[in-house]
């Protein structure tokens, strides 16, 4: 089988993975590094199906650009395809508001939708030479791994993550010959979880009963919901505000990828959901607001983080990695962000409390031992050379993008 990464091999974005084995050739993922502009994958080869792990725009953000010049059929799962098509519209309208240039138009992203072809874990289909089975990637709910089977059987797991959450269950090594995986936190292991929750909750208590309110930035997809039920059972009032919101309604309509939809239902029915200006006037009331945008670079935050900056009672809880140069990054860093246009230096407290869905270091090795591939392709990582001496009995690939390669 010929492999040849697109994007995302030796960096955490713009996954593009491109395999081909006889006359079937198909791409997993054709994502976005979202910085200002965009970076994309090179460009689209012509390929039967493209197969989509996650709704992450790292993953996701680029398959309309696909469908501009390009024909696939696209896989995914109902759950990924529902929740991708609010942030693609969502780019689109930052593009054109930015003015980058035009790279996919609304079109495209019809014509993706019109190609889709949903999928269920554990249910194999046909494509070309491959029969591919996926499977929960744990990572946010509609995550799947694709198992290939072909003469030798490859995985790709995009995002992973194994641990148990609020939302889902962790994924599962599935054996394979050749396997490819992410590799973010290669040489990084986390915070216990439930350690981490457990004084996220205590330092929301000991704010709002202090008489200040907490704001989390958080990322639309699977993250806002998931504090939704970390916090569903504390005797504070929750707003949620921004895309978390659209994402939350699709999460709602879309049952059977939570690990308890109607713990979920429950946590989200406390909730107050903002919906308009008007709502947002009044959603400051409320003790805990989660909305968007997770790295603090736009959306309905800044306007909440405006209002209450001067309040040293209130705080800023950050739970996501925050990419360099944004502004969530540069509060972490220097206790600073521009608000429309300017440096603004909140009295707030501010808090890091790591709730990655990514594996660490030690639960990567234990799933790829798990697998127990011939052959480990590393990738979706900026230090995979520190997983090498934990993979020392595996033929181990950090292939970089562009080039292409043989394996099995
Ligand atoms: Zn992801
Ligand atoms: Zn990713």
């Amino acid at each position: 089988m010929k492999i040849k990464f697109l994007g995302g091999a030796e960096e955490v974005g713009r996954l593009a993975i491109k395999m081909e084995e006889k006359n079937t050739k198909v791409m997993v993922d054709y994502g976005v590094i979202p910085e200002k502009p965009p970076l994309y994958p090179m460009p689209p080869e012509p390929v039967d199906g493209l197969f989509l792990t996650h709704s992450h725009l790292d993953h996701a953000g680029s398959l309309p650009i696909y469908y501009h010049s390009k024909q696939a059929r696209f896989y995914a799962t109902t759950m990924t395809a529902n929740s991708i098509r609010p942030l693609l519209q969502d780019s689109l309208k930052i593009a054109a508001l930015e003015g980058y240039p035009e790279v996919f138009n609304g079109t495209d992203v019809d014509q993706l939708y019109e190609s889709l072809v949903p999928v269920n874990y554990g249910e194999s289909f046909e494509e070309g030479v491959f029969t591919v089975v996926p499977h929960s990637a744990g990572h946010i709910p509609g995550s799947t791994m694709f198992q290939f089977n072909n003469s030798r059987s490859t995985l790709v797991t995009g995002d992973l993550f194994t641990d148990r959450t609020n939302l889902l269950e962790g994924a599962v090594p599935v054996k394979s010959d050749i396997l490819i995986v992410e590799s973010t936190y290669a040489g990084k292991n986390h915070e216990d979880r439930g350690e981490v929750i457990k004084r996220l909750r205590r330092r929301v208590k000991e704010v709002v009963d202090n008489g200040g309110k907490v704001i989390f930035p958080t990322f639309a997809v699977g993250r806002t919901q998931e504090l939704a039920m970390i916090l569903a059972d504390m005797d504070v009032n929750i707003a949620i505000d921004g895309m978390g919101n659209g994402i939350t309604d699709i999460y709602m309509h879309t049952p059977g990828y939570l690990r308890s939809y109607k713990d979920f239902r429950a946590a989200i029915h406390r909730t107050h959901r903002v919906k308009g200006r008007r709502m947002r006037e009044h959603a400051i009331e409320n003790d805990v607001i989660i909305t968007t945008s997770g790295m603090m670079d736009g959306g309905p935050v800044l306007g909440y983080v405006d209002k209450l900056k001067e309040d040293d009672k209130s705080a800023i809880f950050l739970t996501g990695y925050q990419v360099e140069q944004t502004n969530g990054r540069s509060l972490m860093e220097n206790g600073t962000l521009k608000i429309a246009g300017n440096m603004v230096r909140p009295k707030m407290q501010r808090e890091f409390f790591d709730l990655s869905a990514h594996a660490g270091h030690d639960k990567l090795v234990k799933f790829i031992k798990g697998v127990d591939p011939e052959t480990v392709i590393l990738c979706h990582g900026e230090q995979r050379e520190n997983l090498l001496s934990d993979l020392s009995e595996y033929e181990v690939i950090l292939p970089m993008n562009g080039e292409e390669f043989e394996v099995g």
